[in-house]
């Protein structure tokens, strides 16, 4: 039989995950709101959550959010093979796989994602402040990076369509 997989399946999935680890869409659009506000004097939260919303119909996207879900649950558990159990586990410096994956989100709508996610990582507002914070049971060394990415992506999103409303008003 051949392998096929129901994208609703994928999609649904992606966004329980999300919300099991603590991420709500309205944190994420908060991310997005805190990077394009200064750009935008008009722009209101509910433009962000369609936003987070658009970017999350993405299978990349998806994909991306159900990979490093994974890998922070079973580092949570204690279920990799060592090394990668104690880098994953303990966010190591020098292991960078997890912004690897984050990138592949920030890519979907182009290059100017990319500043928005160095920036948004750097200032660790909002729900990444959460994410970060070591001292709790949970791992979430791939979750912060990825949550980043979306509302770097959103964002990068909210910019091209300004740009085109612009375009088409004529000014
Ligand atoms: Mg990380």
């Amino acid at each position: 039989m051949t392998y096929s997989l129901n994208s609703k399946k994928v999609a649904e999935a992606s966004r329980a995950w999300l919300l099991s680890r603590g991420v709500r869409i309205e944190d994420i659009a908060e991310l997005t709101y805190f990077l394009q506000k200064d750009y935008y004097e008009t722009l209101i939260m509910e433009e962000c959550v369609q936003s987070v919303e658009q970017v999350l119909t993405k299978r990349e996207v998806q994909n991306a959010v159900l990979t490093g879900i994974q890998l922070d649950l079973l580092a949570e558990e204690g279920k990799l093979l060592s090394p990668l159990q104690e880098m994953i586990e303990n966010d190591e410096g020098l292991y960078g796989c997890d912004e690897i994956l984050a990138l592949s989100i920030v890519n979907v709508y182009g290059s100017i994602g990319m500043t928005n996610f160095g920036y948004i990582d750097k200032i660790k507002p909002g729900i990444l402040k959460m994410l970060n914070d070591k001292t709790g049971k949970h791992k979430h060394t791939f979750l912060d990076d990825i949550v980043g990415a979306i509302a770097a992506a959103a964002s990068s999103r909210i910019a091209h369509r300004k740009q085109e409303e612009r375009e088409k008003g004529g000014h």
